[in-house]
């Protein structure tokens, strides 16, 4: 139940709840929703507006771990996209040549999912429940995290105080969020990995065409859908690139050439130089604060993990905090940090391996000339393997 009342010095409107979540993604909103379902009072504060969020372009797909956590929740619904394709098809072209690689099989129930739908939907979701849901909140302070009673301190937009005392606070606010940042120094260890290349990431209003990833002298290039007139290219690129370096036209005809194929082409909407790194921090929590997806942790967009180890972290925490407030088990709560670690850890080496190979067997001015020549041929030898099919099935089912 949240209480409201007002301390008369400060002008500030004082309130209590559960849980506090610090920011309106896609680990955020789940959460929002988990909680609700679970009857558990929660609060969620997010810094942006709410059409910036729900605009946010970034993933494309949910896997089928999280299809099915959904499921289990009965939300099925909010992965559910009409304008995406409806079935997950694609390949890898080496110098112009098509290899299917067996990035799944009939037990997968992976979709194309944009994640701007995603959050969308799972918004509406929360506001229809009657979630209560803060938008462009300003200031965003995290004070107490060693009591248990930690406070969240932010304005609103028409300028009041506002202080939102809890239980527990989810940091949900991404890898540049105030929840990190609020842990004190020396609490958390980094463990950082940057790769020697970039991407130009870049946004186009165009059908998807072609479709999967092209891998050629020149370097890696992607290409995804991100609904029906929309889609999401991808060029490896030298780390100090910057976006002017590339006028539309040198992105078009690069992709071509990549692809060895014509391309769909249409307005590029944005572009930018995505830096490729591997982040993690240990442990994933101070005090009452726990740090959840990109808060606590961020994959290179190569491996396509981030949404599935965001969602991850959130169904941890979830039956974690319901064994606390519900049955007063304190075990998993305890053991969050290990348990998501354990899985991350092997998301990192999955996405440390895919990175390198898939931009290794591209241009060879980052590994090599030989190192390329290895990359090829370990390429190739996962088409129609066995066990890539079994470790890509794995990885998508989330039983690494
Ligand atoms: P976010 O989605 O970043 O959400 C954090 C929220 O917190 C935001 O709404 C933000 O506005 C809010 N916030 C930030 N600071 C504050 C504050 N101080 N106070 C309150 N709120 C705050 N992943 C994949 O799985 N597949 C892909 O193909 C893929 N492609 C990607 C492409 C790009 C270009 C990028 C950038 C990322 C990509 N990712 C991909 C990664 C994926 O988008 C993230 O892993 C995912 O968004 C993590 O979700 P999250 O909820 O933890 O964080």
């Amino acid at each position: 139940m949240v209480e409201t009342a007002k301390t008369a010095e400060t002008a500030e409107t004082a309130e209590n709840t559960t849980v506090v979540i610090i920011g309106a993604g896609a680990a955020g909103m789940t959460l929002g929703n988990f909680l609700l379902r679970s009857g558990v009072d929660c609060v969620v504060v997010e810094k942006r507006s709410r059409t910036y969020v729900e605009q946010r372009q970034r993933a494309g797909v949910v896997d089928t771990r999280g299809v099915r956590m959904f499921r289990e929740w009965g939300l099925e619904h909010v992965v559910k996209d009409a304008a995406s394709p409806p079935v997950i098809t694609g390949g890898t072209w080496i110098d112009g040549v098509m290899y299917d690689i067996a990035f799944g099989d009939d037990e997968s129930e992976a979709v194309f999912c944009p994640q701007q739908v995603l959050v969308r939907n799972l918004t509406n979701a929360f506001l229809e429940a009657g979630g209560d849901l803060r938008y462009e909140a300003l200031d965003v302070s995290l004070e107490d995290l060693g009591t248990d009673r930690p406070t969240v301190r932010y304005r609103s937009p028409d300028g009041s105080a506002k202080a939102v005392t809890c239980e527990y606070v989810a940091g949900c606010d991404g890898f540049h969020g105030v929840s990190r940042a609020s842990v004190p120094a020396g609490e958390l260890t980094a463990y950082s990995h940057e790769y020697p290349y970039s991407w130009l990431s870049v946004l186009a209003e165009a059908p998807c065409a072609p479709f999967g990833m092209a891998i050629h002298d020149r370097g890696l290039a992607a290409r995804f859908p991100r609904g029906a007139n929309a889609s999401r290219l991808y060029l490896q690129c030298p780390g100090d690139d910057t976006p002017e370096q590339w006028p539309d036209e040198r992105i078009w005809s690069e992709l071509g050439t990549r692809f060895c194929a014509d391309v769909t082409t249409g307005p590029i909407v944005d572009k930018r130089i995505v830096p490729l790194r591997s982040v993690v921090f240990d442990p994933m929590r101070y005090g009452r604060l726990y740090l959840l997806g990109d808060a606590a942790h961020i994959v290179p967009p190569m491996s396509a993990k981030g949404i599935h180890l965001a969602l991850y972290d959130t169904e941890v925490f979830i039956r974690a905090i319901v064994a606390k407030i519900k049955d007063g088990d304190g075990s998993l709560l305890d053991s969050y940090s290990d348990t998501c670690l354990r899985h991350i850890w092997n998301y990192q080496a999955y996405a440390v391996w895919i990175t390198d190979l898939m931009h290794n067997a591209g241009d060879a001015s980052y590994g090599g000339a030989f190192r390329k020549e290895t990359a090829r041929a370990e390429l190739q030898r996962l088409n129609n393997s066995p066990s890539a099919a079994r470790l890509f099935n794995d990885l998508n089912a989330g039983r690494l």
